[in-house]
């Protein structure tokens, strides 16, 4: 009977581990590895780190509900990873073997690629894990005590942006609630060739919406930026500007974890995994990434180099299409195999409004250079939106739900949007080819 394993329980690997216990007969062991003991929603940090709400609101532990959806669980690290003897190794110095491993650790962060850079030690913020938001939190309240110069931002080889867009209109809102908006300047940076671009060129009204609102409320613009060095209170751009700081979040490029950087023939140079497109390591067919830690080349070249976004949903339907090619495999399913369609949508709230970004797929497609459509729109209801799938999103955690049939459904309905798609051709024999 398969041993299956899925490392890291965040966006990608929760969901995955619930469709695999729900796809697979119980024969078959589903085990759950998390260096953390909580599932974090990791889009909420804006909002913790703006402290508009608790954290406590985006956590859920993960013992109990591994435990009530008959899920082994391990609260430790993976630290080694061995490809050929199907073994992995922990921090507290178990070893754990595999028949299907389903990597899904997300993102190391690249801050000492620029000098001064996040919160080990540096002088900006980050919001992308659950200790840096609430780091970011406390200095943000600072900030409120005595506002000076707020940048916002990205650092190069980011290749996640909209987080940066949500707090610094955010921020604005916040300030302005306060009536300190007259205290603070706003300054957004960032390494895209134009705002809104979010790392998917092309899509319908997205620079020209998010430019507006950022003019709007006086947010300054740098775009198309590299930002070279960061000290207590300046930071430098490569055309040799130097910007005032009083308070700084910068979103930093990703790499791979450490244990996928360390293990030879797994990853690229930055630690992210090529995968087939069922998800499968091309090499190891046993092995399986989703998420942050999959690579997905950036098509486009920026005068800064920029990654690919790899959002939410996108890496949901990673998961579907992994629990379902395992079952495939597994002969539990009689079925074509899988793949997730990469078509995204991305809520981002803005304070009293919001931009809702919709590629379908965000790559486009080699030959033609297009995609279904792509298109941008703004309202309210984007907030509303957001909100609701949050609650949402919290509450099928807590019962163990991954993707259920309506969600799938309702982004189909909505936005026209598929999360993953049969291929007929692609039988089970590409795991050896
Ligand atoms: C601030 C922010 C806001 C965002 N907002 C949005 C949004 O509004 N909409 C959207 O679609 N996307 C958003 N995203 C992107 C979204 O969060 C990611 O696409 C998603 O979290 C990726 O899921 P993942 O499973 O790959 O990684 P994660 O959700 O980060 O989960 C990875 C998990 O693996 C664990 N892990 C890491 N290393 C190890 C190890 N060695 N051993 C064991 N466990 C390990 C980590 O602790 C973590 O729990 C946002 C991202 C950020 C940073």
């Amino acid at each position: 009977m398969a041993h299956i394993v899925v490392i890291g329980a965040g966006l990608g690997g929760l969901p995955t581990a619930y469709e695999l216990r729900h796809l697979l007969p119980p024969q078959h062991t589903v085990t759950l590895i998390s260096d953390q003991p909580k599932f974090t929603f990791i889009p909420g940090l804006v909002r913790v780190a703006l402290d508009i709400t608790p954290i406590d609101h985006f956590q859920l532990e993960l013992a109990p509900l591994a435990q009530r959806q008959g899920l082994e669980f391990i609260h430790s690290r993976v630290t080694a990873f061995e490809p050929r003897s199907r073994c992995i190794t922990l921090e507290n110095e178990q070893t754990v073997h595999y028949d299907y491993a389903v990597i899904a650790t997300g993102p190391g962060f690249a801050f000492d690629r620029v000098p001064g850079l996040g919160p080990h030690g540096g002088y900006t913020h980050s919001i992308c894990s659950a200790p840096h938001a609430l780091e970011a939190r406390t200095a943000w309240l600072n900030f409120l005590e005595r506002p000076g110069h707020l940048v916002v931002g990205a650092a190069p080889g980011a290749g996640c942006f909209g987080p940066a867009y949500e707090f610094v209109l955010m921020a604005d809102w916040i300030l302005r609630q306060r009536g300190l908006r007259d205290k603070a300047t706003l300054t957004l940076v960032t390494p895209e060739p134009y705002v809104g671009h979010l790392g998917v060129s092309g899509v319908k009204n997205a620079q020209r919406l998010t430019e507006k609102l950022l003019r709007q409320h006086q947010i300054e613009i740098i775009d198309n930026a590299e930002i070279t060095s960061v000290s207590p209170a300046h930071m430098t751009l490569d055309n040799g500007r130097t910007l005032p700081q009083t308070y700084a979040m910068i979103l930093p490029a990703f790499r791979g974890v450490q244990f996928i950087l360390d293990t030879p023939g797994l990853a690229t140079e930055k630690g992210f995994i090529p995968v087939l497109p069922t998800q499968q390591h091309a090499q190891f067919p046993e092995i399986y990434a989703i998420g942050v830690s999959v690579s997905l080349t950036q098509p486009e070249k920026t005068r800064i180099p920029i990654g690919m976004p790899k959002s939410g949903q996108m890496t949901e339907a990673m998961g579907m299409a992994v629990a379902h090619n395992i079952a495939v495999e597994l002969g539990v399913l009689p079925a074509p195999l899988q793949v997730p369609t990469l078509e995204a949508i991305c809520f981002a709230e803005f304070g009293d409004t919001g931009i809702l970004y919709v590629a379908a797929p965000v790559l486009p497609d080699p030959a033609t250079q297009q995609r279904r459509y792509a298109y941008a729109v703004q309202g309210r209801w984007v907030v509303w939106g957001k909100t609701a799938f949050e609650y949402y999103f919290m509450a099928k955690m807590r019962q163990g739900a991954a993707v259920p049939w309506f969600e799938r459904l309702g982004l189909k309905a909505l936005f026209g949007v598929d999360l993953v798609k049969p291929i007929p051709h692609l039988q089970k024999t590409i795991v050896s080819a």
